[in-house]
Parts: C-alpha cells; structure tokens; sequence
C-alpha cells in the first residue's frame, strides 16, 4: 500500500512538472516565437480577399492623406451643408491583412456597406520598395500622414524624437489660417507629445504659446480614448477635426504577435474597430448631423510581425485608408 502512495505521488509530481514545462513552452511560442505560418504568400493571399480596390504594388503613400483632409476643408461646402469636418480613427499597428476579420458592427464593413472606398497605403519612406528612410513604427507612421512628409523633410525617422514645429500637423496649419477652429489628439501613448523626447512636444509648446486651439489630450488606456472620443463627437460643440488612436492591436501585437493566425490579434482588431463603429454611429446620430459634412478616415501607421515592426517586410510596412468617399 505504501509502494502504491508513492507511486500515485510520483505520477502527480511528472504530471504536474511536464505541466509547468509545458505552459512554459506554449507561453514562449505564442509570445516570443515568430509566427512561422504567416507568410507573404499568406498575407498576399488574404489582402486580395479583403477586398483593396488597390494591389500592394499599387498602394498609395499615407502622406497622400494629407492632400485628401486639405482639399476637403478648403474645397466649398456642398448644397445643404454649413460645417465641414474629420475624424481620423487611427487603429495602431493594425495590419492591412486582418481587414479579413472585419464584422458587421465594426466601422470598416459599416462604412463599406455604405459605399466607403477601401485602399491599401503604404508606411516606411520615399523610397519605397527599394529602401526603408524611416522606420515602420508610431511616431514615424502617423507623423508622416498628418504632415504629409516623409522624415527626408519631418526628421522623425523612429520614435524617441521630437519634430521641429515644421512641418505643422495639418490642423495646427488649418487653424492658424483660420479654416477651422479647433482640432483634438486623442492618444493613450505619451510618445506623441508627453515625453521629454516626444514627437509633437515642440508644436505643442508652439500651439500653447499662439492660442491655437488642438486639444492634446492623453488618456489612461484604450477604453479611455474611447471615451473621450465618444464624448466629443456627442457634445454640440465638437472638435472640427477629431485624431483618436486605439491601440489595441499594437499591444495585442506586441505581446502576443502581429500575425493574422492570431486569435489575440484578431480579437484586438474586432475591439477597436467596434470602438471605431460607435464614434461613425454617433457622430451619424448628431443633432447637426444633416448639416455637417464629414470625411470619415479608418487608418493605421504601420503593421507588424512576430512581436514587433520597424522594418521592411511587406506585413510591418503596408496599412490602409477606409473613407466615406472615393481615393482622389
Ligand atoms: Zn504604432
């Protein structure tokens, strides 16, 4: 009987070590193991089922997004209109691939179905394909589409660096020519213009000093941001020109991998884009809505693989525009 014990003993001890190596082993593949599945064959395979009306050779440089936000506050006001406006609804580190995923209560289908134009945009610098000039992360993502300039002119090659007051982000440049009157930075990240090396910190010291009225407004979390989204688009008096950035597939990706084989990173995706849904839905439900004319941007600043991005492969440096209006 003695023997017995012992031995039921022993067992539970293998059982239970083989069990710690185990979740050990799973935690390091899915966490710090680079997704051998998701190939350029793969990822090609699944940006032509999302539906592009662009190739990945064809895709437009992000700074184009700049001369579509420009034209469409300088351009005149269509009939019944009194207000023009924008939202830019950034989802970080969102890859162009997982659009797969989209459902019907996320912006990127709800905006389609309403005949949205859907286009693949690249990150990374001039020279592409041929060379990287900048490096496929945040500050030089997003710095380059609301500049329109790659960092050869804005300087931000990486994050960690603060940008000259020139070249403005185009809604400081829209204010102080008084197109429109204010605009707001929704960011949970404090690499935009918190830090002592933040990218906008200069301009926002700048926007401070002259009175001109962007509203830098660094939240807690994603949940946060959402909310401050939601309660500028539901108030009377909403921002002109409203840049809020989720960042839940950027952390997602981080610690867990930028893959479309992910189940966390299609999670994240379907998380954000449902955060994206509610501010299009909201801002559809204003009072002035019927007056109001809105350009409606759904982007990202780069992609990702394995748990990080910076570099040139076709999944870190392609990204995407959805809009409520045709490319041009
Ligand atoms: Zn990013």
């Amino acid at each position: 009987m003695k023997d017995k014990k012992k031995i039921i003993a022993i067992v539970i001890a293998v059982v239970v070590v083989l069990g710690i190596i185990a979740g050990a082993l799973a935690l390091y593949f899915t966490r710090y193991h680079k997704d051998e599945l998701d190939t350029e064959e793969l990822y090609r395979q699944n940006v032509a089922a999302v539906g592009y009306e662009n190739t990945i050779e064809t895709a437009y440089p992000t700074t184009d997004v700049y001369g579509i936000i420009d034209k469409h506050f300088r351009s005149a006001l269509p009939e019944g209109k009194t207000e023009k406006k924008v939202a830019i609804i950034g989802y970080d580190g969102c890859r162009a691939d997982i659009l797969t995923e989209m459902q019907q209560t996320g912006a990127v289908s709800y905006l389609l179905s309403k005949g949205a134009s859907i286009n693949l945009t690249y990150c990374g610098g001039v020279n592409y394909p041929a060379e990287n000039t900048q490096a496929t992360s945040t500050a030089p993502g997003w710095c380059s589409m609301i500049t329109g300039q790659w960092a050869d002119v804005h300087g931000i090659t990486g994050n960690g660096i603060t940008k000259a007051v020139e070249p403005k982000m185009l809604m400081t440049t829209l204010i102080e020519e008084e197109i429109i009157d204010d605009a707001a930075f929704i960011t949970r990240w404090k690499g935009h213009f918190t830090n002592d090396n933040s990218t906008y910190k200069d301009e926002k010291a700048y926007c401070e000093e002259n009175n001109i009225n962007v509203n830098f407004n660094l939240r807690k979390n994603n949940a946060d941001v959402h909310s401050a989204a939601m309660a500028e688009v539901t108030s009377t008096d909403c921002t002109d020109f409203l840049f809020a950035i989720y960042e839940n597939t950027d952390s997602a990706g981080h610690n867990f991998g930028f893959s479309w084989n992910n189940p966390v990173y299609q999670d994240a995706f379907i998380t954000e884009d449902n955060y994206g849904y509610e501010v299009i839905k909201a801002i559809e439900a204003r009072d002035t809505y019927e007056t109001e004319d809105w350009l409606l941007i759904v982007s990202a600043d780069h992609g990702g693989i394995g748990t990080g991005h910076g570099g040139p492969s076709i999944q870190e440096r392609m990204t995407f525009v959805v809009m409520n209006r045709e490319w041009e």
